[in-house]
């Protein structure tokens, strides 16, 4: 569908009242939406589908006028209960964090919490999963790639580009073997944060979290390497900005039961992304869903969030 329609049908739906009939309709009445962005950029790419940068600031207005918004640290009192509440997180720590979205979030007073790959900004290298949509971007279609022993054909599909993601997630550390590339893509695009923006976030009352180390699939890591993701990333962490993290989002949003008894073993919380409400006070800190949020106006993004997709898809 054509984004302008898209966006004129959801505007629509909105003003008929859809979200307060589906508000009642909600069945615990005290869940809470936390709510994830990745990217805001005025380049579109359908792979990774960022926000244009005017529609941000006026998804931020408007989330700031119809919801009250605390920081993550408000889920962990016993008595926290708020109708109208709403929690703020991104995940990547791109560059176009600190030119597109904190500038949005300080002139509201926001709160938010950034999670940070680690590796990547140690090392200012793209994150593997954009450097792969960047070569998918440019590449010949199709095209054959030889993964291990097996060969893929890869089209032009968003499809295509998911599955791809999806079989380099578990091992993404020999990328350029993998993707038969002579080069990968220099990333301008989606450079990762230095670590002296992220210290100026944080000092200006940005939380930080950990997005762990290499940005890899957890469910396919035994339970040492997964103590090695945590305990690199809070390593890097706190030597650059002086403290540990306390709250850790799930690469890929996918985690496993190894990943929630790691979490525990640290006395950290996991966040993960699964388009669902979280009911306060916590009962589990070991996996707490996220709405992952792209290219989409307002109005769309509030009746999802009150479960109007819910409720037309299967
Ligand atoms: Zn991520």
């Amino acid at each position: 569908m054509n984004n302008k329609l898209r966006t004129s049908i959801f505007k629509g739906l909105h003003l008929l009242g859809i979200r307060s009939a589906l508000s009642l309709l909600q069945q615990n009445r005290k869940s809470t939406p936390i709510i994830t962005f990745h990217r805001v950029h005025e380049v579109f790419d359908h792979l990774t589908q960022p926000i244009n940068p005017i529609e941000f600031r006026e998804i931020i207005r408007l989330f700031n006028q119809h919801y009250r918004i605390y920081p993550l640290s408000a889920l962990l009192k016993p008595n926290f209960s708020d109708p109208e509440a709403l929690f703020i997180t991104v995940d990547d720590a791109l560059s176009e964090f600190y030119d597109f979205m904190y500038p949005v979030f300080k002139e509201f007073e926001i709160p938010v919490t950034l999670f940070v790959p680690t590796q990547s900004v140690e090392t200012g290298t793209q994150l593997w999963n954009y450097a792969v949509a960047e070569w998918f971007l440019s590449k010949e279609t199709p095209t054959k790639l030889l993964m291990g022993k097996k060969e893929l054909v890869i089209g032009n599909s968003l499809e295509d580009f998911l599955h791809l993601i999806g079989v380099i997630s578990n091992d993404p550390t020999n990328l350029e073997e993998n993707l038969k590339l002579t080069t990968i893509p220099d990333g301008k695009l989606t450079a990762p944060m230095t670590w002296s923006q992220i210290k100026e976030v944080q000092e200006n009352g940005i939380t930080i979290g950990s997005h762990f180390h290499r940005h890899v699939c957890l469910p396919s890591l035994d339970i040492e390497s997964i103590r090695s993701e945590i305990e690199v990333s809070s390593h890097l962490l706190n030597k650059n900005l002086g403290s540990k993290p306390k709250f850790f989002a799930f690469p890929m949003g996918a985690f496993d039961q190894l990943a929630i008894n790691c979490m525990d073993e640290i006395k950290a919380i996991g966040f993960s992304t699964e388009n669902r409400r979280v009911n306060l006070p916590l009962d589990t800190f070991g996996s707490i869903p996220r709405f992952n949020i792209s290219d989409r106006s307002y109005e769309e993004i509030d009746l999802r969030i009150f479960g109007f997709h819910n409720l037309v898809r299967r």
